[in-house]
């Protein structure tokens, strides 16, 4: 950062304008929305600026500018057309440290005034540092659509019951968390649609209402990530993402999607390993409930959707005996996505008139499927967590009737730029994973909807498999 943002009170302050022409009016004019005791100093005046000393808001010095005006100053803006005696002002400014601007000369400057967007109380600030003002103002132009002039009156609603919630919360969390509630609720709905009264009202009522208990009490937010693009990632998600004060995280949660969450929020790496599976679902079960009576909303954050092979069910159970409240948010699938991103429709008016999802999960070694209900005319199978069992699986399906050539897909690491999709047969996909190691997350989808995927495949990962 060349320039550090800050936002000075200049209100009453003395503040000097240099130049008597158009962009001295301008400057004039800024500083006089932020309040400031404005002064030009100009032989001569341009209509702009002529206007502005006949509000009677900006006084006027009718002769050349000179160096001992400067001590009376707070702070100069240097705008007239002579290089000479901007530089002048500015080495003169430098002597008396008074803080400086000439107008289009960054190096001239101790500050530089931003593009800006008035909301009042809400003020946003957009520099280049001196490099575009073009396209600050073009951003500013963006956020001006991103933030409606309503944002100002709402503002000013909280800091009107800034005091009356400190002297009610102590706890800055609980503070945090009940004006988090009030901007995405209702009185900010209220406002926005221009019902002020009615937005204060309810303020009001939400302030009384508030119990110790009611603020101290924590949430948590079980929600699926998808299966790896950002992208897929559902409003609401995203949403619960950016107020969490916590968040416990699996294995299959892309980073990309990780970067999505609040940037305050604590990150827990919580993933499971397969072997002490039941006693760290135990521990995750323990420490969602912890955090949560700490009052904390606690961000469960899950590949896929919660409630498909994710033990969401499970996590929740534990809450819902201790009365904590949580929300479900369910996630695309590994199956939709995988499915999707490979060219693979999962149901087919030709080929396949059902779907079916099934862990692959070995148990002592073991599959233990419904091999019949799996071996079925015109049904697609999806296998989560299938690999390690991909032999046992390729055997007992062609011992219960599946033909040998049944295509059949493996997709790793779908729906990210590393997705590899290989295609082959029910018989021949052990043989296939010796060959080419894939790893997890992989995905097996079997069924004839996979013999699409050489015609329907859009999607162009950075590595192609
Ligand atoms: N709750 C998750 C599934 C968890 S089980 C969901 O709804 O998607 C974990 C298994 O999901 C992995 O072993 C793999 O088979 C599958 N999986 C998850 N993400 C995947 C991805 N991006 N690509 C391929 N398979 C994936």
């Amino acid at each position: 950062m060349d320039f550090l943002p800050i936002f000075v009170d200049i209100k009453q302050k003395p503040c000097l304008v240099v130049g008597g022409g158009d962009i001295a009016a301008r400057k004039a004019s800024l500083l006089l929305k932020a309040q400031a005791d404005v002064t030009i100093v100009s032989p001569e005046l341009a209509t702009t600026t002529q206007a502005l000393i006949d509000t009677g808001d900006v006084s006027w010095l009718g002769a050349p500018f000179s160096d001992d005006l400067l001590m009376k100053y707070t702070l100069v803006i240097a705008a007239t057309d002579n290089d000479q005696v901007n530089e002048q002002v500015y080495l003169h400014a430098k002597m008396h440290d008074v803080l400086v601007n000439v107008a289009d000369k960054p190096e001239l400057c101790d500050f530089i005034l931003p593009s800006i967007l008035d909301r009042s109380p809400i003020v946003v600030a957009v520099s280049s540092g001196g490099q575009s003002p073009i396209l600050a103002r073009q951003l500013r132009a963006r956020l001006e659509t991103l933030i409606p002039p309503t944002y100002g009156r709402l503002a000013g609603l909280v800091g009107r019951y800034r005091d009356a919630v400190k002297a009610k919360m102590s706890s800055i969390a609980q503070r945090r968390r009940f004006w988090e509630s009030i901007l995405q609720g209702s009185v900010a709905e209220h406002m926005f649609a221009g019902r002020d009264e009615l937005a204060e009202k309810t303020l009001q009522s939400a302030i009384t209402e508030q119990t110790p208990e009611t603020l101290s009490t924590g949430e948590v937010y079980l929600v699926g990530a998808g299966p790896g693009d950002p992208e897929l990632l559902t409003f609401k998600a995203l949403r619960l993402m950016q107020q969490a004060d916590i968040v416990f995280y699996d294995r299959l949660v892309s980073q990309q999607v990780l970067a999505l969450v609040r940037r305050e929020a604590e990150q827990v790496y919580v993933g499971k390993r397969r072997a002490w599976h039941s006693v760290r679902q135990e521990e995750i079960n323990q420490l969602l409930l912890e955090h949560a009576k700490q009052g904390k909303r606690v961000l469960r954050l899950k590949g896929g959707d919660p409630f498909i092979f994710g033990r969401g069910g499970e996590e929740i159970a534990t809450l819902a005996t201790e009365r904590i409240p949580f929300q479900v948010v369910p996630g695309i699938t590994a199956a939709s996505g995988c499915a999707s991103y490979a060219g693979i429709p999962l149901t087919h008016r030709d080929y396949s008139q059902s779907c079916i999802f099934v862990t692959g999960q070995l148990k002592d070694g073991e599959l233990d499927l419904n091999w019949s209900a799996l071996v079925q005319p015109r049904q697609t199978v999806v296998v989560y967590m299938g690999l390690a069992g991909l032999e046992i699986l390729s055997q007992q399906l062609q011992i219960h009737g599946m033909a040998a050539d049944k295509p059949a897909a493996l997709i790793q690491q779908g729906t990210t730029s590393d997705q590899r999709v290989w295609i082959s047969t029910i018989a021949d996909l052990p043989q296939l994973a010796k060959q080419e190691h894939p790893v997890a997350p992989t995905m097996v989808i079997i069924g004839d909807v996979v013999a699409l995927h050489d015609s329907l495949m859009w999607f162009k990962p950075k590595k192609t498999g």
